[in-house]
């Protein structure tokens, strides 16, 4: 036998005896933390809303997962479902990258909108899928915010956003950058009217998003070790306009900074939402 066919037979049979190993653990069962590298149960990560129980990374949620975890049970109704994206500037293989996620996430787009009850309180949410081109803002996330903040304020609710956004969606280039103004002012109308505006920063909530409508809410939550900011540290570190401080771009830093009111585990932010929604709405005339 040559020395390749030997290598080859015998990396065969490493691969064999892995795969056997990787048999007892099903996919799936088992989920590594890529903070701390613990081997953490799924069944038990996901009774801990996906936050490590040994160092408390908190997973990114799912858009379906996010509105478990904060709406009350079969309140949610979606909103602007079929809104769907036009590849307007012919950008390169973005249809095509559009539809294969559209497949395997069954979404049209990374915000998901629509109306729902949180401890009995109505409100109208929107919430960002990550798994859509990292939750990044195109004409269609900008087009439903805005219709979220005009839902609210023709029906006097309070809005809640989750933000999970790398910021403006590359491919629709300026297209992008419109929908900062665009959702810019939706919120600026809609606060004028006295209404609540409440944003949930989760991991990354970044870029156009942070620097439109997100940082322009009433109250905002952030998430433990959220990356919150304008520009990533390998842009920043290239424009070289400051020295910045340790954990700058992290939820715990931006509220010692009065960027954030507070960063909440997300076991409590369902809590403190029924709270905040209970004194906005003046006495509670609604909820439980
Ligand atoms: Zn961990």
């Amino acid at each position: 036998m040559s020395l390749d066919g030997w290598i080859h037979r015998k990396s065969k049979a490493a691969g064999k005896a892995a795969r056997k190993h990787l048999d007892a653990l099903p996919d799936g069962l088992w989920t590594k933390c890529p903070k701390c590298g613990e081997i953490l149960f799924s069944k038990e990560l996901e009774k801990n809303l996906m936050v490590c129980n040994k160092c408390s990374y908190h997973f990114k949620l799912a858009s379906p997962q996010r509105l478990e975890v904060t709406v009350d049970d079969g309140s949610f109704v979606e909103m602007d479902a079929g809104l769907s994206t036009v590849n307007t500037l012919e950008f390169p293989q973005y249809d095509a990258k559009i539809q294969k996620l559209t497949a395997a996430s069954g979404l049209n787009d990374g915000m998901v909108t629509g109306t729902a009850t949180i401890g009995g309180y109505p409100v109208v949410i929107g919430v960002a899928d990550f798994r859509f081109l990292a939750g990044s803002m195109g004409s269609v996330y900008g087009e439903k915010v805005t219709r979220l903040f005009e839902k609210g304020l023709a029906e006097k609710l309070p809005v809640l956003i989750v933000n999970c956004s790398g910021g403006a969606r590359m491919q629709e280039g300026l297209l992008s950058l419109m929908q900062m103004a665009k959702t810019s002012a939706a919120a600026g109308k809609f606060g004028e009217a006295g209404l609540m505006y409440i944003a949930l920063f989760t991991d990354p909530t970044m870029a156009g998003v942070h620097a439109s409508f997100a940082m322009l809410a009433d109250v905002i939550i952030a998430e433990p070790g959220a990356l919150i900011g304008l520009a990533g540290q390998r842009v920043a570190a290239q424009a070289q306009v400051m020295k910045e401080p340790p954990g700058y771009r992290l939820s715990e830093w931006q509220q010692d900074h009065g960027m954030v009111d507070m960063v909440l585990p997300r076991r409590e932010i369902k809590d403190t939402l029924v709270k905040l929604l209970a004194a906005g709405s003046h006495g509670g005339s609604h909820g439980a």
